[in-house]
């Protein structure tokens, strides 16, 4: 399903972390942006455009000024930010001068954006650069934004980038595999989730929102990011910038990290995208009390009213549903694999933790992400 999703992406917003772009010593990693930059240039000749959203300023200039610690007050983060923008940049210049690609800086503050003018004109000017094939590599512009009008950190300056410059896909670099259950570092046995069907609270708490008790460093504000980027109808997908060719497996839609798709106001869209353009890879019987309830009540489908379940399919599956009479009448989203909804068949939804181990939630397919054919 991803690979019908990918396939129609034809620009997309590259927002890289500071902990990607800098080794263990805080100096620009010129590795890792040459590998990087060899990757944006495949991208640039299947004929996708790409914007970059690149951290690194402040760490680039700690090094460089020989700060040991991370600058604290506002006018030495901004020094280090002055010092360090013109490193990044000439690093971004370097890497992609080999593959006969260019390099565009652009700067930009909240006020910026917030100003219909300038956002408009912020538009225009990203257009014009693609255009003539040049790479825009946006930052804040860390030097003259105070506390009070800051962006905050550039995952949300990367969601309002996808809106600015009309983009089909936001990816996210960082020094983590995707979203996972727990926080990898102190639960072992957290797991990868390869689809958030939507950013819910339930999401938003298990990435150290209010409440958490497993908040992730940075998590949050990925998340956070996705949803606002899901709000114009943008999915997101966050991988680790730390692997070989993640960038290109990501944007050819291998199941890589964690695929974010919108919710909300994206909806109507995404309905027509599950029940046109997905390809269906598995099958699910239901019997006459769950056929009612999705057809007359607008429920979900839960697993006490499977009866029977075909086909191999990953969770996030495009999956028709089937009456007993053998028609069909609805296609959805599956939150559990084929071989998870095979042992989930005709149970409650209280069981299903204790059946797993783990659980996804209550339901088969949510309301949301099925589609009454
Ligand atoms: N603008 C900052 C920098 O370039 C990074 C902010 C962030 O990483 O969120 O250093």
């Amino acid at each position: 399903m991803r690979k019908e999703l990918l396939k129609t992406v034809k620009r997309v917003v590259i927002k890289i972390g500071s902990r990607v772009l800098t080794d263990s010593a805080g100096a620009l990693d010129m590795a890792v942006i040459g590998r990087i930059c060899g990757e944006i240039a495949i991208l640039h000749q299947k004929g996708l455009q790409v914007i970059v959203v690149s951290s690194g300023a402040i760490a680039a200039g700690r090094s460089e000024l020989g700060l040991t610690d991370k600058p604290r007050t506002i006018p030495h983060k901004q020094a280090a930010a002055a010092v360090g923008q013109t490193r990044l940049m000439l690093a971004y210049e370097k890497s992609l001068a080999p593959n006969n690609l260019k390099a565009a800086q652009v700067l930009l503050t909240s006020e910026d954006l917030s100003s219909r003018q300038r956002f408009l004109n912020a538009r225009a000017t990203l257009n014009a650069l693609l255009s003539f094939g040049i790479i825009p590599i946006i930052n804040e512009n860390d030097t003259v934004v105070v506390e009070e009008i800051k962006f905050g950190d550039n995952d949300n300056l990367s969601a309002l980038v996808t809106n600015v410059a009309e983009a089909d896909l936001l990816l996210i670099l960082t020094d983590i595999e995707g979203f996972y259950s727990a926080d990898p570092h102190t639960h072992p046995d957290a797991v990868l989730i390869p689809l958030i069907n939507g950013v819910t609270r339930e999401v938003e708490r298990a990435a150290g929102g209010s409440g958490s008790t497993v908040g992730t460093g940075g998590m949050a504000t990925k998340v956070a990011a996705a949803k606002k980027a899901g709000k114009n109808g943008v999915s997101t997908i966050m991988v680790s910038g730390k692997l070989n060719g993640i960038i290109v497996s990501a944007l050819q839609g291998e199941d890589v990290g964690t695929l974010f798709l919108p919710s909300g106001i994206g909806l109507n869209r995404r309905k027509h995208w599950i029940a046109y353009t997905l390809k269906p890879s598995g099958r699910i019987t239901v019997d006459d009390g769950a056929r009612n309830a999705l057809l007359k009540k607008g429920k979900s489908l839960l697993p006490s009213g499977v009866v029977k379940v075909e086909g191999r399919f990953e969770r996030g599956a495009c999956i028709r549903l089937y009456g007993l009479d053998g028609v069909e009448f609805a296609r959805g989203l599956s939150d559990y694999s084929s071989a998870e909804s095979v042992r989930l068949i005709g149970c409650n939804s209280t069981e299903i933790e204790s059946i797993l181990g783990y659980h996804y939630g209550d339901v088969l397919i949510h309301r949301d992400n099925l589609v009454l054919l």
